[in-house]
């Protein structure tokens, strides 16, 4: 029950310290997670059909099941240089309002403009790009995490970006936009008249306020009918995961200088690529038998995708035009309440983290949004940074387990990932100090009914 108090408030890496791979989990899972489906005919997706919409190393990284160890390129470590190592914090002031014997320590990715721990991946998406000759990219963006952070690394590594914001979004925050277009970015609402699929959807319904699978669609038809352009996307995907490892590598390191090997790691989960980066190199120990972790994936319980959801191929997007994947889904018409207000809205989850769930590696739980802000709201107070609502899922968690332990009398060491900041969310703070949060769960038969369109592809 003696506290590890020689451990400085932050652990500091040296730039050569710093991870020279990234670390892919795939290598060391003994059942790999089901392939990508093509829709038209349910066959596997090849190279090739992938090639068409991303860049060929991408394409590469998501395909390799094997190399447990890839390198990261000179030229994105350098980058990287520029706002990492990340700060790795021991959250005494947390700890001590706690009055908890746990160890707690963050991980906080939210030093750098864009504002959370994408840049890790967009980083990587636009140096690829470049590197092959392309000329510009597109994507798309909900909240403005993933657009801002592409933005910044396509002006950095010399390539044009367009970027489809839901149109309710760019309104709402028309300051992130602002950010985009500082860093080169040409930022359209969407649904827009400049694509083929955007007209139809405004035709249909005129005056929509656009959607997440909207806007994805629109980025995906610029991106493969222009020369020299492909299109990034920001979560999900198996090489986003890959990238964002650098998060629990660098997080493994500094804790391995002073011992700690933490009990317990938890992770906020949308799209699943800040936990999976996170838990990855404890994972790959616990995979190969080496140490046992527990890992906790946290989610909205507006949106409760692993903890409701079913395990069954659906699209990576609304307007099903991407390849099916396996993974934890309350299905591609899933639309959360529009009350919810902490982000992590994504119908599914990545197919890594959704396997390494459904065999049991990882725990899952969902908490709501007003118990979420309140964990914000002690987070600020005590360790002074203002978390987005994202990252406060795992603050959470992490309270709730330290308080665990109080109970218990347990001094378990506690790592979280703190994804970010929360400058741009003030409209959800400014409900939670006005006490005009509420809290709104899905009903089973409104899963069940999103869920079973889903059933022609799962013959
Ligand atoms: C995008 C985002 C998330 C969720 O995405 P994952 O892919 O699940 O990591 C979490 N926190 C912040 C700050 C984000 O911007």
């Amino acid at each position: 029950m003696t506290k590890n108090t020689d451990i400085p408030y932050k652990i500091y890496l040296s730039e050569d310290e710093m991870p020279r791979s990234w670390y892919n989990v795939r290598a060391d899972m003994p059942v790999k997670h089901d392939p990508m489906l093509n829709p038209a005919t349910l066959e596997p997706v090849t190279k090739e059909d992938l090639e068409k919409v991303f860049c060929s190393a991408v394409v590469e990284q998501e395909l390799n099941q094997t190399d447990r160890y890839i390198e990261i390129p000179e030229d994105i470590r350098n980058f990287y240089k520029m706002y990492r190592p990340s700060p790795l914090v021991r959250a005494y002031c947390l700890e001590k309002a706690l009055d908890t014997p746990a160890e707690i320590y963050y991980k906080f990715e939210g030093n750098n403009t864009s504002g959370s721990h994408k840049l890790n991946s967009a980083a990587a998406q636009a140096y690829y790009a470049k590197q092959e000759g392309l000329t510009s990219l597109t994507t798309e963006t909900g909240a403005g995490q993933w657009g801002t952070a592409l933005s910044m690394a396509c002006a950095f590594f010399g390539l044009d970006l367009t970027v489809f914001m839901v149109k309710v979004s760019s309104e709402q925050k028309p300051h992130r936009r602002e950010v985009m277009r500082t860093y080169g970015a040409k930022v359209i609402p969407s649904p827009s008249d400049t694509t083929e699929c955007g007209r139809a959807i405004l035709k249909a319904h005129p005056g929509t306020g656009g959607s997440l699978g909207c806007a994805i669609s629109e980025a995906v038809e610029v991106a493969v009918s222009t020369p020299n352009c492909r299109y990034g996307l920001g979560s999900v995907l198996d090489h986003v995961l890959l990238h964002q490892s650098v998060i629990g590598s660098e997080s493994k390191i500094a804790l391995d200088k002073y011992g700690v090997h933490p009990d317990i790691i938890i992770g906020c989960a949308g799209g699943g690529s800040n936990l999976g980066g996170l838990i990855s190199p404890f994972m790959g120990e616990k995979l190969r038998g080496e140490r046992d972790y527990r890992f906790i994936a946290v989610e909205p319980a507006s949106c409760p995708s692993l903890t409701r959801g079913k395990y069954l191929y659906d699209f990576g997007d609304t307007g099903k035009i991407t390849p099916l994947m396996k993974m934890y889904t309350l299905g591609c018409d899933f639309i959360p309440s529009a009350n919810h207000a902490g982000g992590l809205r994504y119908h599914g989850m990545s197919a890594v983290v959704s396997k390494l769930y459904h065999d049991g590696y990882i725990e899952a739980r969902s908490v709501e949004q007003t118990s979420v802000f309140k964990a914000a709201e002690m987070f600020a107070r005590t360790e002074g940074i203002l978390p987005a609502p994202e990252s406060s899922h795992a603050i959470r968690a992490a309270i709730d387990e330290a308080l665990k332990c109080k109970e218990n009398g347990e001094k378990k060491a506690i790592l979280f990932g703190l994804t970010g900041t929360g400058y741009f969310d003030m409209t959800a703070y400014k409900k939670f100090n006005d006490g005009e949060m509420s809290d709104y769960i899905p009903t089973d038969e409104e899963i069940e009914k999103s869920v079973a369109q889903l059933m022609p592809y799962n013959k």
